[in-house]
């Protein structure tokens, strides 16, 4: 059978709308997420996020260096939302997620992108920052899937996400992609102003897993529906990686789809926090590998994980 995304029942009952309808009232005392600003952003008054009441877009385009079960042969469909309800300091898109890099677009303009994305060949809808415009996006929604929608939509969140705007999202997301970056209160504090992240993220990895399970892939590899997790492991940060990738495998599922990223090297403010001021080193990513292996963790991004750690001498 022909897969088919969420979205398509939940907008043939009617209920899209009203999820739509539900999303936008949050903004008039904004709750969209936890950070609870409570400006009006009907009346375009602006939060933490500094965003109103349209979405502002950085970019859009075929992405093809996200994760395989994404990419196939269209590429991932990524569209960048300016700004972010988390704010890290060492963030690599500084310019779009502290500077505002990006232009407005209504509800019609966003809908456009997604339907000429699935034009190009995508095999996805990749929102990327989406927690602070979830309103915008079930604005949008409808329209794009009048005008021929199909694919599934990746939600390519912070983690700093609120359950009851989760809720909101079920049975229309089918790709949750979070990320858990913190586990340490303290740490969240100092580097995104977020003391609360580590349970605010690991309530959103729950229902994620809730309401889409583990990573479903078809004959092609391709991403239908589930939960992927990306972890950054940042320089210093170990105990926190043990922590996280302990979590998932223990209260998430074993079988949890998740990336291990070694990527990490100083953009933003990092230069000013300490150890963030340096590259992760190499022995630091092997033995965050190693912590993913003891966590119980089987289904790694990492190609040859385990011939991997065989040949690290780790197992
Ligand atoms: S979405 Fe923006 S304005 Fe709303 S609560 Fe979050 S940070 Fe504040």
């Amino acid at each position: 059978m022909t897969f088919q995304a969420s979205y398509h029942q939940i907008y043939a009952g009617g209920e899209l709308r009203k999820r739509r309808d539900a999303a936008l009232a949050l903004l008039a005392e904004c709750r969209v997420c936890p950070r609870g600003c409570k400006v009006n952003r009907l009346e375009n008054e602006k939060g933490f996020c500094k965003t109103g009441r349209l979405a502002m877009v950085s970019s859009y385009n075929a992405h093809f260096g996200e994760e395989r079960p994404l990419v196939g042969v269209g590429g991932s469909g990524t569209i960048f939302f300016t700004n972010c309800n988390l704010g890290c300091v060492f963030c690599q898109n500084y310019e779009i997620s502290h500077h505002g890099d990006g232009v407005e677009v209504t509800a019609g303009q966003l809908a456009a992108m997604m339907v000429s994305l699935e034009k190009q060949g995508c095999h996805n809808i990749n929102l990327v920052t989406p927690t602070h415009v979830v309103p915008q996006i079930l604005e949008a929604l409808p329209l794009a899937i009048d005008k021929g929608l199909t694919v599934p939509l990746v939600y390519n969140s912070s983690g700093y996400d609120r359950v009851e705007t989760l809720e909101l999202l079920d049975g229309i997301i089918d790709i949750y992609m979070p990320d858990f970056k913190f586990w340490d209160p303290d740490h969240a504090r100092r580097y995104a102003s977020a003391f609360d992240y580590p349970e605010r993220a690991r309530a959103a990895l729950k229902e994620m897993q809730r309401q889409v399970g583990e990573l479903v892939v078809n004959e092609q590899g391709l991403a239908e529906r589930g939960l992927l997790v990306r972890h950054l492991v940042l320089p210093g940060g170990l105990e926190e990686t043990r922590e996280i990738l302990k979590f998932i495998g223990e209260e998430i599922s074993p079988a949890t789809y998740v990336n291990v990223m070694d990527q990490y090297h100083p953009c933003g403010k990092a230069h000013s926090f300490i150890p963030l001021d340096r590259p992760l080193r190499q022995d630091e990513y092997q033995q965050a590998l190693k912590m993913a292996y003891d966590a119980g963790l089987t289904r790694l991004d990492q190609r040859d994980f385990v011939e991997l750690l065989h040949r690290l001498g780790f197992v």
